[in-house]
Parts: C-alpha cells; structure tokens; sequence
C-alpha cells in the first residue's frame, strides 16, 4: 500500500504533530503481574495506545490433536476491543487481527524454549484497549514481559519499535495520524541480547538510505524500550524479595518497592 503526503506532519521548529523530535520516543509506561488469574501478565501504555497482555501455560492443549509431541504449541491471539478505535471497532477477528497474530507470533516465539514442554500449550492474549499506531510493536513488547511474568524459560526478551518516514524526513516511533498521513512505516523487533531481528514490515516507499536510517534508527528504539523492560521486570522481583524478607521477620533494605516504570516522554531512559 501506498501512502500519500498530504499535510505538514513536521513544523518549521522541526517539531512532530505531538511535540517530538525525529528520533524521540512516546512516553511509555509498563506493568507487570497486573492481572490476578493469568499465568502472567502485563500492561503498557505506549503513547495514547493501551495495551493488556495476559499468558497461560504451559498447560494442556484443547483441542487436544494440536499437541505436538516435541515442544510447546505456542498461540498469540491480538485483538483490539471495539472501544479501542474512534468508530466502533466489530469485535470479530479481522483479517488484520489474524495476520498480526501469526507475525506476532512468529517475532516472539524464537525467543521461548518451546522444546522444554513437549505436548502443552502456551497461550498469548494481546488485548488492544486503545489504539494510536505502533499497537504491533506494543503488543510484542508488553507479551514479552507477560511471558517473563509468567516465569516461562525464555532466551532474551523481544523488544520492538517502528521508525518511518513523514515529510520526507525518516522519524522514531509513528503514531497514528503519522502512519496514515505519513510516507512509511517500518516495524521491527528485536531480540536485545543477540541483535537477532524477529520482524520486519514496510509499509510504504523508501529509498534504500532512508530504510538503512529507519532500520537503525528502530533497532535504537528497540534498544531504549529495552531498557524499560528489563527495569520493570528487575523492580518486580526486587518487591517480591522484599515481601519473601519480610515474610522472614528479615530487615528490607531496599526501598524501591515500585514495579513500574516510567519514561516521562524523553528518547533517552538510560
Ligand atoms: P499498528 O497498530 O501496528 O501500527 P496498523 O498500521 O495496521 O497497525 O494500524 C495503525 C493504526 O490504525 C492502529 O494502531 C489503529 O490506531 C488504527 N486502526 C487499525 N485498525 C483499525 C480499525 N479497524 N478501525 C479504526 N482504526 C484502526
């Protein structure tokens, strides 16, 4: 699909529609264990996009022929609420919902020891509350936690971020009037520690300069989201040492007892 340059999406100060500058981040906030009955679970605010993630498993398969006798079956299912849209949204799964679940799943599942549990099953719900663009990429990044949360082996987490182009300028982190009314978009996913890249789209048109800029200017938003990822999991079991201290009659010595994290809309979180 192609997409058309119609109005200013960058002002004379440099400054995007929302007030960022090229390379800069939405603000992004994430929880952990934030739903009681899922295996795991996490929830990200990443711009005005709200997303849940919840994960069940290892556990049985139903229907039961779908086991596979040497590893996990692992399933994503993303779905956006009818409420998560300006228009009502029909709650049925759409051919857009259906192709995201499988590319989400594919960009996560390289990452899961799914041989560890042959003939169980994993499931993944990605849950879109709100939408603003990039829900892809929020979704990868909040089910990844949810499956830390859930305390299933993993090799490294999964981060992702887009990078695009808009007023012929190749910018961080599209929100959703900068994906329709922009140039392109170009999602990627990564997996930190091994730099392996587990997605890959483009929508749009961009010279081979401008997708080199993009890619590299993603994968240093996939590096920065990281970040937050791995300091909310770390402030998670900090907190639940704390309570295992305390249920012990031990002292606490930490006071950050926190299991958030929040990037108060600067690029940089280091
Ligand atoms: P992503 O959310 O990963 O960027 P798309 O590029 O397909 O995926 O969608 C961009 C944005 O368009 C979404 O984040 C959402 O805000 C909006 N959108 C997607 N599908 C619908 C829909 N059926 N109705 C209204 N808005 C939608």
């Amino acid at each position: 699909m192609s997409k058309k340059k119609s109005e200013k999406l960058i002002n004379d100060q440099g400054l995007r529609v929302d007030g960022r500058k090229l390379d800069q981040l939405r603000p992004i906030k994430i929880e952990v264990g934030t739903l009681e009955k899922a295996d795991g679970s996490a929830y990200i605010e990443w711009g005005k996009n709200k997303i849940m993630a919840a994960v069940y498993g290892p556990r049985e398969v139903h229907p039961r022929h779908l086991a596979l006798a040497d590893r996990t079956l692992f399933r994503c299912r993303y779905h956006m609420a009818p409420f998560s849209t300006e228009e009502r949204k029909n709650p049925a799964p759409s051919r857009r919902e259906i192709e995201l679940s499988k590319v989400i799943r594919e960009a996560i599942e390289p990452s899961v020891f799914t041989e560890l549990f042959p003939r169980t099953g994993i499931d993944v719900f990605i849950e879109v509350l709100q939408s603003d663009g990039g829900t892809r990429c929020a979704g990868i990044t909040v089910a990844s936690i949810a499956l830390a949360d859930a305390g299933i082996p993993l090799r490294d987490l999964v981060v992702a971020c887009a990078a695009g182009k808009i007023d012929d300028q190749v910018v961080l982190d599209l929100n959703d009037i900068e994906d329709q009314k922009g140039q392109a978009d170009l999602p990627v996913a990564i997996s930190p520690r091994t730099g392996e890249v587990t997605l890959l789209q483009m929508d749009g048109n961009m010279s081979s300069e401008e997708y080199e800029k993009a890619l590299y200017l993603a994968i240093e938003g996939c590096r920065q989201v990281h970040t937050m990822q791995r300091d909310t999991l770390k402030k998670k079991y900090a907190r639940e040492h704390e309570v295992a201290v305390e249920a012990a009659g031990g002292e606490v010595e930490s006071s950050e007892s926190e299991n958030q994290h929040e990037n108060e809309g600067e690029a940089t979180n280091e």
